[in-house]
């Protein structure tokens, strides 16, 4: 991405980006400042739900296995229309882990995991906080594209979540940030709407989760702009705190 469109999509965010004349002329990397300061993250610990149990300890479980079951998986009715199944991508021993919806066109197409335009916004929102992609490992709750970007039904979800569990296992991130309000809703199980579910840390498991709007909601509703980067902001801010 040019950095006018990175500028753009920083803007688009509420995030001023300043750059030192100096800097500029020597075309490094912007620096960014939040807009405001916003008052202090509301902290508040829900307990780990109980439906989202992790793999027993001693459960053999490998990158290769958990691969070879994905990729030709017809557990659900969205292998029908895939094209491919969208595995997930990055760091496999990150401290992060992005929890997305589901694979769209884009991703259907190249297999990899928010590559159209939400997945370009993401990447800008990661760099905000100081994250490349290759920082994180990011996935998505279903694995396969729902025809015509239609939300996943519950049974896709329920079916294609051990997957995303058994990732998280392996993974073992320290900090789970999760997009929009289906994933947030298929990984908290809850119906509570995102604007509850946002400005607090959850946990899944003993892992930290925060909720954070869709970069594709973003793309069409810029009010909420502001609060999403108060919530990466939050991110950060619980990152931090557990690394001491
Ligand atoms: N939106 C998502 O939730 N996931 C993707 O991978 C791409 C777009
Ligand atoms: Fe299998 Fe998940 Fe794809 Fe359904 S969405 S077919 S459960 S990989």
């Amino acid at each position: 991405m040019d950095n006018a469109t990175r500028l753009q999509y920083l803007e688009a965010m509420g995030i001023d980006v300043w750059l030192p004349k100096a800097v500029a002329d020597q075309q490094q990397e912007p620096v960014f400042e939040a807009h405001e300061t916003l008052a202090g993250p509301v902290l508040e610990t829900v307990d780990a739900i109980a439906d989202n149990i992790l793999p027993e300890p001693e459960a053999v479980d490998s990158w290769e296995a958990l691969q070879a079951e994905v990729s030709p998986c017809t557990k659900c009715d969205l292998c029908k229309s895939r094209t491919q199944t969208v595995f997930g991508s990055g760091n496999k021993n990150a401290d992060w882990m992005i929890i997305g919806e589901g694979p769209g066109q884009n991703e259907d197409q190249q297999g990899l995991p928010f590559v159209g335009k939400a997945g370009q916004l993401l990447t800008e929102m990661l760099r905000a906080i100081g994250l490349e992609r290759e920082d994180v490992f990011i996935a998505n709750i279903v694995k396969c594209r729902p025809p015509a970007n239609r939300d996943p039904k519950p049974i896709e979800i329920e079916t294609c979540k051990p997957y995303l569990m058994r990732q998280m296992a392996l993974v073992k991130p320290k900090i789970i940030v999760v997009l929009g309000r289906i994933a947030a809703q298929a990984l908290l199980n809850t119906d509570e709407p995102i604007s509850k579910l946002r400005g607090k840390t959850h946990a899944l498991n003993g892992t930290p989760v925060v909720v954070v709007y869709h970069p594709a909601y973003l793309l069409r509703s810029l009010l909420d702009k502001r609060k999403a980067w108060a919530d990466l902001k939050l991110a950060l801010q619980t990152y931090q705190n557990i690394k001491g």
